[in-house]
């Protein structure tokens, strides 16, 4: 079984121009599931060896563009490309007409769409394919916004967090991890501000994932910091930075 991440966007809505908005891919065998999908999250997907064909569902954590702004544009290519699967998009209910806007912008839509709106409480079952099984719970961000725990059957166990200050439920949740993908938009020392924001720093990261003895902590959705290397070693953990179109094998 091959298991990796691909980083279509490592950046949230105010950042360096290297850095594009908010989208990952996990690939586990041929299957594609899209974590968020910000603006070119699509064209970035282009430029890598994954198939778009293969996009198997994808998981919005909220309604802010720099997560969701590549909806329509993933509609409209999959269906010029022949899309014949139902696409899953699975996302909170407060989304619904967010989705249906952006969905609205499309004059001919080919693809046949199923949007799974979660009701927004803690451990609910987002999506379970037999592969992948998917909980969703509340995160500290605008007020309806979720953070993702990804099962891979037999495997491992990813936390997905979205945009997050840090919180009680995400500490929970990272217990059982073996891979914490975690926003850090904000440096080190810049904590409450982060935190007013509904935000975390690359500090508040790191500590999370020490406390919980997390073994691959993944830094993403980051803003204006110094130059960080592409990955270094905290105690027992591995942190990594991806840039844009990094692949990640798990
Ligand atoms: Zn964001
Ligand atoms: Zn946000």
């Amino acid at each position: 079984m091959t298991i990796k991440l691909y980083f279509l966007g490592t950046g949230g809505w105010v950042g360096p121009a290297f850095r594009t908005y908010s989208s990952i891919a996990l690939k586990v065998n041929e299957n594609i599931y899209l974590l968020d999908v910000g603006e070119s999250s699509f064209k970035n997907l282009q430029k890598t060896c994954l198939n778009p064909l293969n996009i198997t569902a994808i998981f919005l954590t909220h309604a802010h563009g720099d997560h969701i702004l590549s909806l329509p544009t993933y509609v409209i290519n999959l269906g010029a490309l022949g899309y014949e699967r139902v696409l899953k998009i699975i996302a909170p209910k407060w989304v619904k007409e967010s989705i249906r806007n952006l969905l609205d912008l499309i004059t001919n839509l080919k693809v046949k769409v199923e949007v799974k709106l979660l009701e927004g409480y803690d451990g609910e079952l987002a999506f379970d394919n037999g592969e992948v099984k998917v909980w969703s719970y509340r995160a500290k961000h605008i007020e309806n916004s979720l953070m993702y725990k990804i099962h891979v059957k037999n495997k491992l166990t990813i936390v997905y967090t979205g945009d997050t200050a840090p919180n009680k439920t995400l500490e929970e949740i990272v217990k059982d991890a073996d891979v914490l993908i975690h926003e850090a938009t904000f440096m080190w020392g810049f904590e409450k501000m982060a935190h007013s924001a509904g935000h975390s720093t690359i500090h508040d990261a790191i500590k999370l994932a020490l406390k919980m003895n997390v073994k691959k902590l993944i830094l993403t959705h980051i803003g204006f910091t110094l130059k960080l290397p592409g990955s270094f070693k905290v105690g027992k953990t591995v942190v990594y930075v991806p840039n844009e179109l990094d692949v990640i094998s798990l």
